[in-house]
């Protein structure tokens, strides 16, 4: 049985060691153990220094069943405000070309996700507001 003195030093460990957010995920996988925990710590760490990507979120939550994301996307739109104006009636931007699903398309439809078009870039805006229509 593994306990958090050994999985947290392990965690920080396979942050320490990534270059990148998945570099850590799959740094974490590899030390075994308590991996589930371990790479939760990890990429909880990661997460908080590079990101995630935008293509492996959307991965991520496509594969989530539909309450699940409902719960996610409810939990996102409470913390976020528009910054031009307040709103808090915003939709994720979602990148590259994703396979429209049944999910995608009531996503889509429900403006809790837009489109952002084939390229990914660094400092893309993640958000964009179903009020003033700008994007963040
Ligand atoms: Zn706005």
């Amino acid at each position: 049985m593994e306990s958090c003195q050994k999985t947290v030093p392990e965690a920080i460990t396979a942050f320490m060691e990534g270059n990148d957010f998945e570099d850590v995920i799959r740094t974490a996988v590899s030390l075994g153990g308590d991996c589930d925990t371990l790479t939760c710590i990890a990429g909880s760490i990661a997460e908080a220094f590079y990101g995630v990507p935008e293509e492996m979120k959307y991965e991520c939550e496509d594969r989530l069943p539909e309450d699940m994301l409902d719960v996610l996307e409810r939990f996102e739109c409470a913390l976020v405000r528009c910054p031009h104006c307040g709103s808090k009636n915003t939709a994720r931007i979602i990148y590259g070309l994703p396979a429209f699903t049944p999910k995608m398309q009531k996503m889509l439809d429900e403006k809790r996700w837009t489109l952002g078009g084939c390229l990914i870039g660094p400092d893309m805006p993640s958000r964009k507001c179903n009020e003033c229509g700008k994007e963040f």
